[in-house]
């Protein structure tokens, strides 16, 4: 199997599994008990959030866990304009952000809110200045992604922290694709929320993290209930999935450099094998090491995607083909109608080899050379 569709989700390491594991059936006790079992679980979830709160740079007692990332950035937003409503009901945010953010905003807009989305150059830039002049009086948050999770892109976030310092509005990052694979803390960020999750960087799935800080404050609880993470998410700790994420986070931090330089070496020679092949593009910059989009214009995406997959190679279209329209990226990027729907998203992980990418190159050649392209 050639798995390279790291961004959709990563495999969890056996240390990782074996961490779970040990929790699931040695450490189980619930952290709010108040006897030995309950007191270890509980210094254990405090391990455990000071290891990820070390990888964000924060306190532990600005870092909530949640169930995904998609939590994360809802509570997030939603927090913030709790905070802002005296300030106004309007939001800043991309064309480009994941549905775990755009989906949240256009359920605010039926609310009475209004939104500006921002969009990205033909190249899936965007710039600090452009996102700085939609801010308005009334603008309670803005929301711009860290790094693009069809291409790659990072986003300058820290220049729009900075731009926001003497404002009102409050500042959102969904960090989903930048966490441990582009170099950041949340100081150096300058965000007031920043939304991760665990198994982007091989942690199970149903895990995240929001960290809040800088003018977040007076937090709107995600929900009510029992009291854990400070009265501001309740409910029995997920602490297996918990401890899960901390370990595949320590195990990134420990390689981080090695990893990454491992990653960008199978991006670049990505590019160079499939530079080989005649009419396909590159689209977007790439800037993080794990992602590359490329398009064979013509050739719809869920063609090439499922005919690779039946060779075991595993990619994702990155036109999300949702009832054959194109992504929303790549439509906010202006590709024309052929290129976007020919973009598959390529991505890679910690052991994503060279042959993997050798495998890729010659089954989108033989696919290029044997399908005739749509007109
Ligand atoms: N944000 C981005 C940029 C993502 O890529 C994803 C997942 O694909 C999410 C948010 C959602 O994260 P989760 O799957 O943990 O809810």
């Amino acid at each position: 199997m050639h798995y390279l569709d790291h961004a959709a989700t990563t495999p969890v390491p056996e240390e990782v599994a074996r961490t779970m594991l040990a929790v699931l059936t040695e450490g189980f006790g619930n952290p709010s008990a108040q006897y030995e079992p309950g007191r270890a679980a509980k210094a254990r979830l405090e391990r455990d959030r000071a290891v990820i709160a070390g990888a964000l740079g924060c306190g532990p007692e600005q870092l909530f866990f949640t169930s995904c990332g998609t939590e994360g950035d809802n509570w997030a937003i939603r927090a913030a304009l709790y905070q802002n409503r005296r300030v106004g009901k309007h939001i800043v945010t991309t064309a480009v952000e994941h549905s775990a953010v755009l989906q949240c905003v256009k359920r605010l807009e039926q609310e009475g809110y209004t939104a500006s989305y921002v969009k990205p150059d033909r190249d899936g830039r965007i710039a600090a200045d452009q996102v700085l002049a939609a801010v308005r009086e009334d603008t309670a948050l803005v929301s711009v992604m860290l790094v693009n999770n069809e291409t790659g892109a990072r986003f300058p976030v820290e220049e729009i922290a900075a731009g926001l310092r003497d404002k009102p509005a409050l500042l959102h990052t969904d960090a989903v694709q930048g966490f441990l694979k582009v170099p950041f803390t949340v100081k150096s960020l300058g965000a007031d929320y920043v939304a991760v999750s665990g198994h982007k960087l091989g942690g199970p799935k149903g895990i995240g993290a929001l960290y809040a800080g800088g003018k977040a404050k007076n937090i709107l609880p995600m929900l009510f209930g029992g009291g854990q993470e400070s009265n501001l998410r309740p409910g029995t700790e997920a602490t297996a999935q918990i401890a899960g994420f901390a370990r595949a986070a320590a195990l990134r931090l420990e390689g981080l450099e090695e990893i990454n330089a491992r990653m960008s070496a199978c991006r670049d020679y990505a590019r160079e094998r499939l530079g080989e092949i005649p009419e396909l593009r590159f689209i977007g910059p790439a800037d993080a090491p794990h992602i590359l989009s490329v398009s064979l214009p013509g050739y719809p995406s869920q063609n090439i995607v499922g005919e690779l997959g039946e060779k075991g190679i595993y990619i994702s279209a990155g036109s999300a083909c949702h009832r054959g329209k194109a992504s929303h990226v790549l439509t906010a990027m202006g590709l024309d109608r052929r290129t976007a729907a020919g973009t598959v998203r390529i991505s890679f992980g910690t052991e994503t080899s060279l042959a993997d990418i050798d495998a890729l190159a010659a089954a989108l050649l033989e696919h290029k050379n044997t399908r005739f392209p749509m007109l």
